[in-house]
């Protein structure tokens, strides 16, 4: 306790304390202010939020700002890396290739209300089931970048002495190679596009371009 005194004190006198309430606000609590208060383009709005609801939420939204600690984030990005079913989100565990282990979802949105007309089972099992394990690196970057952002501002805003989620090691988002056709292909579909279709100019551009 003396030491905790001492530290409070310490903290004052740098100007680094924070009032313990402040670091209780939950990452949600937070981020509901941050929300109405940011000032972005819709599309990057859009993308934020479509991260937070699907994949930073359902873990972090109950958390008080002042117990994110970073192991606990290390292991979270690990986990999304290497355990995650990236059709579901769901983590039924891999097999020894790092596959993900068959596993079922919960149908949702217009499908679920279909199944539920018909009487239906409301799961199937997941496309995802044998692929590899694990969220790609650039939905992982993205995460990561918003759960950042967010603890930045909270920073700012002298919620909490420092973000825990800076310098984190993240999966390395590698641009994608630039994508051709092989000459089999393109032949296969301009044939399937004359049979009944004449082929429209664009795709003999592509054919141009695709077989320099
Ligand atoms: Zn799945």
């Amino acid at each position: 306790m003396a030491e905790w005194a001492r530290r409070q004190e310490a903290a004052i006198a740098a100007g680094t304390w924070i009032d313990p309430t402040d670091a209780e606000t939950t990452l949600g609590e937070y981020r509901e202010r941050w929300r109405k208060t940011k000032i972005a383009d819709a599309v990057s709005i859009d993308k934020t939020d479509s991260h937070w609801r699907t994949h930073i939420e359902p873990v972090w939204a109950g958390h008080p700002l002042g117990l994110i600690t970073r192991p606990d984030l290390k292991a979270w990005v690990k986990t999304m890396a290497t355990e995650q079913c990236r059709r579901c989100y769901g983590k039924p565990g891999v097999d020894r290739h790092g596959m993900l282990r068959a596993h079922t979802t919960k149908l949702a949105g217009a499908a679920l209300l279909k199944a539920q007309r018909a009487g239906e089972s409301t799961t199937r099992r997941c496309s995802g089931s044998g692929i590899e394990a694990g969220l790609g690196a650039w939905t992982i970057q993205g995460i990561m970048a918003h759960v950042s952002g967010l603890l930045t501002a909270a920073v700012d805003d002298g919620f909490i002495p420092v973000n825990p989620a800076v310098r984190l090691d993240l999966p390395p988002a590698r641009p994608k190679p630039p994508f051709f056709w092989h000459d089999a292909e393109i032949d296969k579909i301009v044939a399937e596009l004359e049979d009944g279709h004449q082929p429209g100019r664009g795709l003999q551009h592509a054919r141009r371009a695709a077989t320099w």
